[in-house]
């Protein structure tokens, strides 16, 4: 269960950051998810929505954010993003790397040099863009 692990660290971050505020209650969550991250929404939600009971954050707003992905190739600099890529590639192609982004290497060359030798510099992670919390400030 990936996406409850995930959820997991999710909240205890969020609670750390209250926690250091002084916080009283969380009020919102907001969270960035890489556009290649491969978790199920609805899954992760239901995870974190159950987690957060009996915490602070227990009926905090939950907002969330896709972060586009962004590749760069390590030959000659170049940074390009996935989604002008995506929709050059066939079906099979796209379907491919939806369900293992690993396999990227094999569909997807440095548009301008050609290189099979890039690194996904965003898009892959997910983090907490910010919270808003009641009380604290200190
Ligand atoms: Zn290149």
């Amino acid at each position: 269960m990936h996406e409850w692990a995930l959820a997991e660290a999710v909240l205890t971050t969020v609670l750390d950051i209250a926690a250091k505020e002084n916080a009283e209650k969380v009020l919102e969550i907001n969270i960035v998810m890489g556009e290649l991250q491969q978790i199920d929404m609805e899954t992760f939600k239901f995870a974190l929505e159950n987690l957060v009971k009996g915490t602070i954050a227990e009926n905090a707003r939950i907002v969330f954010e896709t972060e586009k992905a962004v590749l760069k190739c390590n030959v000659c600099g170049y940074e390009w993003s996935f989604g002008e890529i995506i929709e050059k590639l066939d079906e099979e192609a796209r379907e491919a790397i939806h369900f293992i982004p690993e396999v990227f290497h094999a569909y997807i060359a440095c548009p301008v040099c050609g290189s099979r030798d890039f690194d996904v510099i965003r898009g892959r992670g997910v983090y907490i863009k910010s919270i808003k919390v009641l009380g604290g400030g200190k």
